[in-house]
């Protein structure tokens, strides 16, 4: 490998900038900075769950130990828990439909510690705050691209990955671009997030206040009934009770909504919106004394994720609804260990596909070919994971084509969790090295 550097900026530090920054800091031929526009990298009070592909991920990243601190309770990849299934929108107690169960079951965490344990792998010097990108030029004099931020300063780099989130701004101009250089006006439609016909509730509570029989506390659990559901599980030792309650007009899917995407609500709210649910759910709903509530947006699956040494990632090319709890963990996908190109294993905590890709870069001129396999890779993967997680939605709340057909919706839920195993992020890696491998080749010649 030559001793060619070249630096990635990467704008936004959530779950998917600052696991990309963890990945890419452990590359010696890279210098990485994170600009986040805020003060200080945050997330919400609330809980965020993966699954097994992911911790798979996490532990081959040499994060294990600190994540396994902060779960639920440590993975040891025995048979858990997805979701216990219930029928729940009656007064009376309720009626259970299915019970998925696959390795490692759901994993649960605190939002604000999962965050906290990429800060702490994260280097010295590499995160800067303050800095809300505003624009990028790809065309610099010298083959950077520049990059501007709202205080008027401006930096440059090679390679900009674009984390900022579901808003990304960095998405708008990359779609916007390539639509007036190619005259597909149809593109922009891509750039804003689309109303799902949902709003979610959410709240946490006290372990100890819920009687210690209550479902909640043993299982996650997924309490449906028509056009609601309502989900909630364990999270930091068992200590808390996560729960995010649904709402859905089927019909109102891809209207505009009118409020703002998250704002305070009365409990009362929340409560007549449950009101004739079984008892379980409404003892749980009491005990939310000041919920939120969201909108729920998507994306429409984007055609691209890449412009020539641009490459979004996260919530800015994938932002699901969280109906399969997914979207945080396909961010961390693109940060998946791989292979060296002579077959080898390498040590995990040098390997990471977008890392590994970028790794085997050599010119600035091959740095678009190593994006394009990452998008070869990751794009057909999580656009179907999109797609299913807003599939699993109406099928929660028996508006698929199932219905209410308890015998042939609880299996169909049940697979709708298969990308968990299949393709595994073995074969995904190696996709994308024979990817680049074959780009590589195809630009030598021509
Ligand atoms: C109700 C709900 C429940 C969910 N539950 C789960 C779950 O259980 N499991 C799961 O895997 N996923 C879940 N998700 C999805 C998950 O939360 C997101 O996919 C994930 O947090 C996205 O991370 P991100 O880093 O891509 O984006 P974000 O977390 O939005 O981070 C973007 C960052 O970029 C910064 N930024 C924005 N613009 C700029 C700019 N111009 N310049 C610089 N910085 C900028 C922001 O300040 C922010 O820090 C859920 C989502 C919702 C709504």
């Amino acid at each position: 490998m030559s001793a060619f550097k070249f630096r990635v900026a990467i704008c936004g530090g959530g779950i998917s900038g600052l696991c990309l920054a963890v990945a890419l800091s452990r590359c010696p031929n890279i210098q990485v900075d994170i600009y986040e526009a805020t003060d200080r990298f945050k997330e919400i009070g609330a809980g965020v769950m993966i699954w097994a592909r992911t911790w798979k991920i996490l532990e081959q990243m040499g994060l294990g130990p600190a994540f396994s601190k902060i779960a639920h309770s440590p993975p040891d990849g025995s048979i858990g828990t997805g979701f216990d299934f219930r029928r729940s929108d009656q007064p009376q107690e309720g009626f259970r439909f299915r019970l998925v169960q696959m390795p490692y079951g759901c994993i649960r965490f605190y939002r604000v510690d999962f965050l906290d344990s990429f800060v702490d792998a994260l280097p010295p010097n590499v995160a800067h705050f303050g800095m809300r990108l505003v624009s990028y030029s790809q065309e610099t004099d010298a083959g950077d691209i520049s990059l501007q931020f709202s205080d008027g300063t401006t930096t440059t780099c090679n390679l900009l990955a674009g984390c900022d989130g579901i808003k990304s701004s960095i998405r708008a101009q990359l779609y916007t671009e390539v639509s007036q250089r190619s005259g597909n006006a149809d593109l922009l439609k891509y750039i804003d997030p689309v109303w799902t016909g949902t709003i979610a509730y959410r709240g946490l509570i006290p372990v100890d206040r819920l009687p210690p029989s209550h479902r909640s506390i043993a299982n996650p659990m997924m309490y449906c009934g028509k056009s609601k559901h309502v989900v909630s599980y364990s999270i930091s030792r068992g200590d808390i009770i996560n729960v995010v309650t649904f709402a859905s007009e089927p019909k109102k899917q891809g209207n505009s909504y009118s409020d703002a995407w998250v704002t305070h609500c009365p409990q009362q709210e929340l409560l007549d919106c449950y009101a004739s649910w079984e008892p379980e759910v409404r003892q749980l709903l009491s005990q939310i004394e000041n919920p939120t509530k969201w909108a729920i947006y998507h994306l429409r699956p984007l055609p691209f994720f890449v412009d020539g040494k641009i490459a979004l990632l996260g919530d800015a090319c994938h932002a699901m609804a969280p109906h399969e709890g997914a979207g945080a963990g396909q961010a961390i996908e693109v940060c998946n260990f791989t292979v060296s190109d002579q077959g080898r294993l390498m040590r995990p905590k040098d390997a990471f596909i977008l890392a590994s890709l970028l790794e085997q870069v050599t010119s600035l001129e091959t740095l678009p070919l190593a994006l394009e396999a990452y998008q070869r890779v990751r794009l057909p993967f999580s656009n179907h994971v999109l797609k299913g997680s807003f599939d699993s939605g109406l099928m929660y709340e028996f508006n698929s084509d199932y219905g209410e057909d308890y015998e042939n919706l609880g299996p169909a839920i049940e697979k709708q969790w298969d990308w968990v195993e299949e393709p595994s992020p073995k074969e995904e890696r190696l996709r994308a090295l024979w990817y680049l491998k074959e780009l590589e080749h195809v630009a030598s010649r021509s």
